[in-house]
């Protein structure tokens, strides 16, 4: 972990690669020792309509990720004119089959077929990317379920990095399903204790509201968003937002930003995390970590 000397303050650069190493070697290490005593490892199935390049990248870093963790690790890749029945029918099977532990439908899925649907015909004891609204509703409720990954591996930097939030006031600026809300309510809730304000597009003083959090959360999908002038000085600052910008500086035409302008806002951080290799990386560890959870039965115990 960086730690920077600024004039005012002691900065850490929150490194998600870091994090995100570590605990797949935890993961790995506990699965190592799951075949040793005789049992299978962990079964991660990915279903993936279609041809689009970005949902194939993505089942690609969590088939290497499966790999490293030691996980068995199935994709099952179906064509653009797939019908939402025959989606449902491979759901279903998938429900049934007891040797997958946990399955993720990749989302977008092509127009005609809906997204909700879909969703809510997974077992929850298998939804471990945590959209389900029985998931959702025992999330809301405190009880254990499946968190989606990204407000989970928000709370696992916060912790990784020993970061005090009971009492701190949490601001997070966007109220989306997979991300504000989730982090929002996690972070509300006993043994976080932060008291917290959700934002959104339309929040009035937003730059006021933001000034006043001890931690900020940028989740609203706009570069650079948050100036220096909306940070209060020793804030923590977590970045959610990626933004491909074009760039004639890199091989590959574009350059990745998040949410927060972050050349002017990390001298008055007290932490904060880089955009890429802070929030993103932890991703796909929060899956993995829901489908060891899947696979030992310690959410829905049989
Ligand atoms: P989303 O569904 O588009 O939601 C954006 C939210 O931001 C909405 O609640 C919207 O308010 C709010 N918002 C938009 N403009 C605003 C403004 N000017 N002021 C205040 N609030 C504003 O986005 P998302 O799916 O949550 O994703 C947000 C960002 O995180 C994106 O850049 C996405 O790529 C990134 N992301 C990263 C990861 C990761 O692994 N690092 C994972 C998921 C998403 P309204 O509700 O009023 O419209």
């Amino acid at each position: 972990m960086g730690k920077i000397e600024t004039k005012k303050t002691i900065m850490t650069i929150i490194d998600g690669k870091e994090v995100a190493a570590a605990l797949r070697k935890q993961i790995a290490d506990e699965v190592a020792e799951m075949v040793r005593a005789g049992k299978r490892a962990p079964h991660l199935v990915a279903i993936l309509v279609g041809t689009d390049g970005a949902s194939q990248t993505y089942v690609g870093h969590k088939e290497k990720c499966c790999g490293e963790c030691g996980f068995r690790s199935t994709v099952l890749r179906l064509p653009e004119e797939t019908s939402e029945e025959e989606l449902l029918a491979h759901i279903d099977r998938l429900n049934a089959d007891e040797e997958v532990d946990g399955f993720i439908v990749q989302l977008p899925l092509p127009r005609h077929i809906s997204e909700q649907k879909v969703i809510e015909a997974i077992d929850p004891r298998k939804d471990v990317d945590g959209f389900h609204p029985i998931n959702v509703g025992r999330m809301n409720s405190g009880l254990p379920a499946f968190v989606s990954a990204t407000p989970d591996g928000i709370l696992s930097l916060l912790r990784y990095y020993g970061i005090e939030t009971a009492g701190r006031h949490c601001v997070v600026i966007g109220r989306s399903n997979i991300v504000g809300r989730p982090v929002a309510n996690l972070l509300s809730q006993k043994g976080w204790d932060c008291t917290v304000t959700l934002c959104h597009s339309r929040t009035r003083d937003l730059k006021q509201v933001a000034a006043s959090a001890d931690i900020l959360i940028a989740a609203l999908g706009k570069a650079e968003f948050v100036t220096a002038d909306m940070v209060k000085p020793g804030a923590v600052v977590i970045d959610v937002g990626i933004t491909r910008l074009p760039s004639d500086k890199t091989k590959s035409g574009w350059r990745l930003v998040g949410d927060v302008k972050y050349d002017e806002v990390a001298p008055k951080c007290s932490f904060i995390t880089p955009v890429p290799g802070g929030v993103g990386p932890m991703t796909i560890i929060s899956l993995m970590q829901n489908t060891l959870k899947a696979a030992r039965h310690e959410i829905y115990p049989r």
